[in-house]
């Protein structure tokens, strides 16, 4: 069978040669081979993987590593004997922005999300608002998040928080954050759309008359790109923040450094002669004072400073 020709083939046909079964495509047939492909492989690659974790572990002991938090230690980092009380949404309501694909990646980073604040000593009181199907959907099919230790709701966070404690997470919005509040929660919107949807959370804030607030990222660090962050370095950054109350930690520990240009607050320098390469030539190290940083940030929209 010339599988390079654009012609509908059977599954059937190209498998066994039977000509009754229901025609498809040439890609169909592609994706549905390399699925056969790649299930038959995965038991061998999880042994395979098992194993070499466990050497790594066996190594690391035998060199008297540290082998990081044990699954005892781990179990009493819960959100309940957390000191942090700061509460952090995902809000998982924009399946209809998303192609299966970007949904899979939403999973993946709300899987992120859950690992990281797992392994932090006081974790963020972590909630899942899942109104809509198809992430819900993912998240079931890889099914251990049943057993997570995070508020999981059904509902639209409409129905889950008072619209006074809401503060939704944007960076269009003219507002930035300064200290985070015990009071209010936290909505970072559960979105991956290669920034098709420019605005979306900030009109989504602004129609249902809930405050919002971007990240003090113009504040510390200069990014090579627009300011908009992935759902789990927003969720990170909120939780390093909690860690040690200092943003610019939180931002350096987060932000991979090649999507940085560094900006050091240094008084009496002349802003002309700040700009000095590193070993990478994607960080640049700047002795600005903080004014001028935020006059030259891009966005000229103004801003006001609110502790929401
Ligand atoms: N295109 C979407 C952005 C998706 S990024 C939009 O314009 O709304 C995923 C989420 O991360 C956003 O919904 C927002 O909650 C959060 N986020 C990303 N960058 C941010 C920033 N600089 N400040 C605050 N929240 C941010």
């Amino acid at each position: 069978m010339d599988c390079t020709s654009g012609e509908q083939v059977s599954e059937g046909q190209a498998e066994e040669g039977n000509s009754a079964e229901t025609p498809i495509s040439k890609n169909q047939l592609k994706r549905l081979r390399k699925q056969k492909k790649w299930l038959e492989s995965k038991g061998e690659k999880r042994k395979k993987e098992k194993e070499k974790r466990k050497r790594k572990i066996a190594e690391a002991r035998a060199r008297g590593e540290s082998l990081g938090p044990t699954r005892k230690s781990l179990k009493e980092n819960s959100m309940k004997n957390s000191a942090c009380k700061i509460r952090v949404v995902i809000d998982c309501s924009f399946d209809k922005y998303m192609n299966d694909k970007d949904t899979m990646k939403l999973v993946k980073q709300i899987q992120h999300c859950y690992s990281v604040n797992r392994r932090s000593a006081n974790p963020l009181q972590f909630y899942l608002c899942c109104s809509d199907g198809k992430t819900k959907e993912r998240l079931d099919r890889i099914g251990d998040y049943k057993n997570w230790d995070v508020n999981f709701r059904d509902d639209p966070l409409w129905d889950v928080f008072e619209r006074e404690e809401i503060v939704y997470l944007t960076s269009d919005s003219p507002n930035v954050l300064t200290e985070l509040q015990p009071d209010k929660a936290y909505i970072v919107g559960g979105l991956v759309d290669h920034n098709h949807e420019k605005g979306l959370c900030h009109r989504l804030a602004e129609e249902k008359s809930v405050s919002h607030a971007q990240l003090p990222i113009g504040d510390y660090v200069k990014l090579n790109s627009r300011k908009v962050l992935t759902v789990n370095h927003v969720f990170e950054i909120l939780l390093r923040y909690t860690e040690t109350g200092n943003w610019e930690n939180a931002f350096y520990q987060v932000i991979p450094q090649r999507k940085t240009v560094k900006l050091e607050v240094e008084k009496n320098t002349e802003p002309s002669d700040c700009i000095e390469s590193e070993e990478s030539e994607d960080i640049i190290k700047c002795d600005k004072n903080v004014q001028d940083i935020r006059e030259e940030n891009e966005d000229s929209k103004p801003k006001s400073e609110t502790t929401l």
